[in-house]
């Protein structure tokens, strides 16, 4: 395993995936990100640090943090999107969400024809998901996933953003996807959320804009998820603009701040998927990014 500098206040430390010595880029609460210009990959320096705090989290916090949102359903657009998109490249078989949280993607996997699969570490969110969609919920991570098992989708939804190695997490699926298995990403685009923070802080020298914003462990570009799928094995992959969650993370924020981000959410989504087609698909900068990616020939190219 390649290891990043441990200083995370240096000025220049190593692209934990490619080595390349990567500047500081901006600083985001007390976290200082660095932007790698060779896989252009952007991560917090600290992420070493953070392996087992992350995972904790997740296990013990997580539910509590986010139950309304979880438990709310708010978000049964963002899945039943996924699942169309899915099901225009492969016909419903066996599926498996990573991070299923309560289990309300796989519910709908379920009534769609799916013979569903999750895994997630909390506890609290299992117990929901199996009293939804059955027992077969792991509680755990990627890894506890028995390697001989194999799926014909794999899904990570707002999830490989906040794993640590996250390209090490790509192999793993890579191996459990079922010859022509297919699988689908959905994270925060790291090239319009670092260029929103920079350009309000040198423009306008404000923070005004945190509360829009979203950071975990990687900033992950289309640049970095493309060439990580090709070094994996990965073929065909599209790269895309997402539909926005309208701002379902905020609800502990002013009725103001929930307003004007789901205003700028209509506005961008609409703009960018604009320039996506202008672009035929060559210019992906809207907040949020989906990734459809195939393990070979079967997989009818997007
Ligand atoms: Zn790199």
């Amino acid at each position: 395993m390649r290891l990043p500098a441990r200083d995370a206040c240096a000025e220049v430390v190593s692209c934990p995936y490619c080595t390349t010595s990567s500047p500081l880029y901006f600083s985001f609460h007390s976290r200082m990100f660095h932007r790698c210009h060779s896989c252009g990959l952007i991560f917090d320096g600290q992420w070493s640090e953070k392996d087992e705090s992350y995972i904790t989290y997740y296990q013990n916090s997580y539910f509590d943090d986010h139950a309304r949102a979880q438990l709310s359903g708010q978000r049964t657009a963002i899945y039943r999107h996924a699942l169309r998109l899915l099901q225009r490249h492969k016909k419903p078989g066996s599926l498996l969400d990573v991070g299923c949280g309560c289990g309300f993607f796989l519910q709908e996997a379920q009534e769609c024809g799916w013979q569903v699969f999750g895994v997630d570490p909390s506890e609290k969110s299992v117990a929901q998901a199996r009293a939804l969609v059955g027992e077969n919920v792991l509680c755990g991570t990627l890894h506890d996933v028995p390697s001989d098992q194999r799926f014909d989708a794999i899904t990570l939804i707002n999830v490989l953003d906040d794993m640590v190695n996250a390209w090490i997490q790509l192999e793993k699926l890579h191996d459990l996807l079922a010859p022509e298995g297919i699988i689908y990403l959905r994270f925060p685009n790291g090239s319009f959320h670092s260029s929103v923070v920079r350009m309000a802080r040198m423009l306008f020298r404000t923070q005004l804009m945190n509360p829009f914003v979203v950071f975990h462990v990687y900033a992950i570009t289309p640049r970095t998820i493309g060439r990580w799928l090709g070094d994996k094995g990965f073929s065909p992959i599209r790269i895309s603009n997402a539909p926005l969650t309208g701002g379902t993370e905020l609800q502990d924020q002013g009725a103001v701040v929930r307003g004007a981000r789901r205003a700028v959410s209509l506005v961008t989504e609409t703009v960018f998927k604009g320039v996506e087609r202008l672009t035929c698909g060559r210019w992906v900068w809207g907040p949020s990014v989906e990734v459809i990616a195939g393990k070979g020939r079967g997989c009818h190219r997007p």
